[in-house]
């Protein structure tokens, strides 16, 4: 059961609902407290055995906005009882079902020309968002392992001054959250950070835990490839359950045969469902999902048709690798666009969205 009190209540309303709560036998309680833009919402969950607890006396308690039962799965991020999207801003950019984000990027961070080439091509198209790739998980340990910490300082400065207000960068290991904090400061804080988790982490407990426990940065969870669906957004729970909520959970396929001649099967039929199960605002990653730069006879890469699909959906944000000369990436160049690329991009997902907005008009009407 989730007690929500009014963003106006008094302090005392709150210890008033976790003593009423822990006077029935078996129930604990956790509070979560939930800064927002206009309001700080906080939150008296109920745990244990809550069923014979009524609802209506913690109703009758003023200062109390609404009263939810939840069922066990997915306590935090569930969209209980018809709930709202759980939206946030960071650093000025709204998360929610109305914004559309396009992480446009690099995989993985290689130079500080390309970066730059990067930066100039997002703030020429009017693009906030990026994707950043310094730590590198990858299959060989032969392979490049990315930049690490060391271009930090350099690309949160090129981000900055190119007017980039969200970074998606991948951690593999709990310190590396520590290392872009001290990064971002030494840079002035001129740019923001979505802690992105890898699907090869999407079950790294101890490093989803560490994600949560920081309320700083924003987390951008990719599916597990895999794991099924119900399995990646238990793994969610565990970092919305440390106290971190504002999470995007991102689709990029699955690993399987049947997706070839894509490196993935395509997953994108999940954002419905994501949505309907969940609070989250969902993100599409193309790039990995497909894995290759074929274009269709329509003219259209096969990248774009996908994206087509997800945000058609309802996706809201979109995580493309982009790189100013793919030949010479250091990790997925087969998969990444070229900048002169980045204003069709943009402009086939506008036209995805509007086409989406006009389509759940419909659905209104069902
Ligand atoms: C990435 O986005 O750079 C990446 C490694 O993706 P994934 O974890 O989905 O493979
Ligand atoms: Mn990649």
């Amino acid at each position: 059961m989730i007690v929500t009190l009014e963003s106006s209540a008094d302090p005392k309303t709150l210890e008033a609902v976790v003593r009423l709560a822990e006077r029935y036998e078996g129930v604990t309680t956790k509070v979560y407290t939930f800064p927002g833009e206009s309001e700080t919402i906080s939150e008296v969950h109920l745990l244990g055995s809550t069923q014979s607890v009524p609802s209506k006396v913690f109703e009758e308690v003023a200062g109390v906005r609404s009263v939810v039962r939840v069922s066990m799965k997915y306590r935090l991020i569930g969209r209980h009882g018809g709930m709202g999207t759980h939206s946030f801003t960071y650093n000025g950019v709204r998360f929610d079902d109305e914004h559309v984000h396009v992480f446009a990027g690099l995989c993985a961070v290689d130079t500080r020309e390309h970066v730059e080439q990067t930066m100039i091509a997002l703030a020429k198209n009017g693009v906030t968002t990026t994707r950043m790739g310094a730590y590198k998980p990858r299959t060989s340990p032969y392979d490049f392992q990315g930049l690490g910490a060391r271009c930090l300082p350099w690309v949160f400065e090129l981000a900055a001054k190119h007017g980039v207000r969200v970074i998606a960068m991948e951690v593999t290991d709990a310190r590396h959250i520590e290392e872009i904090r001290n990064a971002l400061e030494q840079a002035g804080k001129g740019t923001g950070v979505m802690l992105q988790i890898g699907t090869r982490n999407a079950q790294n407990f101890e490093l989803l835990k560490a994600v949560g426990q920081q309320h700083e940065f924003p987390v951008l969870f990719k599916r597990g490839m895999g794991i099924t669906l119900e399995e990646s957004l238990n793994a969610v729970e565990y970092v919305a359950s440390e106290g971190n909520q504002n999470i995007v959970f991102c689709l990029r396929g699955v690993k399987s045969h049947l997706g070839e001649p894509m490196r993935n099967l395509v997953d994108f039929a999940h954002v419905p469902v994501v949505r309907k199960l969940t609070r989250m605002t969902v993100c599409v990653d193309p790039s990995h999902s497909v894995g290759r730069m074929d274009v269709a006879p329509d003219g259209l890469p096969y990248i774009f048709h996908v994206i087509g699909q997800g945000v058609i959906a309802g996706a809201t944000s979109v995580l493309v690798d982009f790189h100013p000369k793919p030949e010479t990436a250091m990790c997925d160049g087969p998969q990444a666009l070229t900048l002169d690329q980045l204003p069709v991009l943009l402009e086939y997902v506008h036209t995805a969205r509007t086409a989406y907005e006009k389509l759940s008009a419909i659905g209104k009407r069902l």
